[in-house]
């Protein structure tokens, strides 16, 4: 692919001088699980397999934006493992000479039979979502009996680190039996970080009541002792970290609710159908797949992702008397 060096930036800074240079890439929005804050019961409406992005088109845009600044994707959906020969879709974006890292979120059911072929396409971290332990409060959360297959694709995508790193995401929400205490004491055995994400306000999110980071430490802290923040980096977000003693993981909180990072936000998403999504909120964007689609060079391409990048709102308004505007879409299509 021929690339214009005059459209051709390092870096891509927005309008608010925040540095964007990650992108999370949703390859599908099928899901089979049916989480209650994410996917109704009866699901969504499916797209179909032409409206979808092919690959090659997913590595389209990832290549121009690699150019463009971009050095970390998160491959997401949906549940992207669904997606057939994903392993085949991180082959080619390790191929592009700017992407640093590949890293993938799951939920774990069907990472057993493909965490092979994604090492050796090499990914380079996973995250697996799973919000309880318990095996019965797991199956009514996600409304599918899959807690076995789940914890089984974390503890084969476990034999690869310290390769890749592994790491869990859980949503309280507020259930008895949750159990947050028990999904930390992973983070106590083994060099998994477990991350908290406080349930945002988004889709069917908007039914459930957030639990606040605050109230999260302060429930590990009364089993655990005093967490000490971390101060070292670690991974490509939002996400800090605390250390607790004796812990071979971290604990981490991923707060859009009660600690809003937007200022320093450094992401933008790509949907499946290719919508360029600058801000999780809102529907603001670039349809890239149409302009694709339609013929459309590097150079224009690189244009219009410029543009909607620097129309990238300054941050979410996810407290109801700031909501402004209404986000169409539901989790499971943004990819999280
Ligand atoms: N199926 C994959 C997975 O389970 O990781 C990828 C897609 S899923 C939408 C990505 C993440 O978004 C999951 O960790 C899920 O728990 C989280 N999520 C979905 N809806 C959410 C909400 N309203 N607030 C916070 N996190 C949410």
């Amino acid at each position: 692919m021929e690339h214009s060096n005059l459209t051709r930036t390092k870096s891509l800074i927005d309008k608010y001088g925040r540095r964007i240079d990650y992108l999370r890439v949703s390859v599908t929005d099928r899901c089979n699980l049916r989480c209650q804050y994410c996917i109704p019961k009866d699901g969504i409406e499916l797209t179909t397999h032409e409206e979808i992005l092919s690959f090659n088109e997913i590595y389209r845009i990832c290549s121009l934006m690699g150019s463009m600044g971009i050095h970390k994707i998160k491959l997401t959906g949906g549940e992207p493992l669904a997606r057939k020969n994903l392993n085949q879709l991180v082959k080619q974006l390790k191929s592009i000479p700017e992407i640093d890292q590949i890293t993938l979120t799951t939920n774990g059911v069907l990472l057993e039979e493909q965490v092979e072929g994604l090492v050796e396409a090499g990914i380079d971290a996973i995250t697996v979502s799973m919000d309880t332990l318990d095996s019965n409060l797991y199956a009514q959360i996600t409304r599918r009996d899959e807690f076995t297959k789940a914890m089984n694709g974390l503890k084969a995508a476990y034999k690869y680190v310290p390769n890749i790193a592994v790491k869990i995401n859980c949503v309280p929400m507020g259930l008895e039996g949750q159990n947050l205490v028990e999904m930390a004491a992973i983070a106590r055995d083994y060099n998994i970080h477990v991350r908290y994400i406080e349930m945002m306000p988004i889709g069917l999110g908007k039914q459930f009541t957030m639990c606040s980071e605050e109230d999260v430490l302060k429930e590990l802290e009364a089993v655990y002792g005093k967490a000490s923040l971390y101060n070292g980096k670690l991974g490509n977000g939002p996400c800090h970290y605390y250390t607790f003693k004796g812990f071979k993981g971290k604990i981490g909180f991923i707060s859009a609710v009660s600690h809003k990072f937007c200022s320093e936000c450094n992401r933008v998403r790509l949907t499946s159908q290719g919508f360029l999504k600058t801000c999780l909120q809102y529907d603001i964007g670039s349809d890239l797949r149409g302009l694709i689609r339609s013929g459309c060079s590097d150079e224009k391409l690189l244009e219009v992702i410029s543009k909607t990048i620097d129309a990238k709102p300054d941050g979410h308004r996810f407290l109801k008397e700031e909501i402004t505007s209404e986000n169409h879409l539901g989790m499971s299509q943004i990819g999280g």
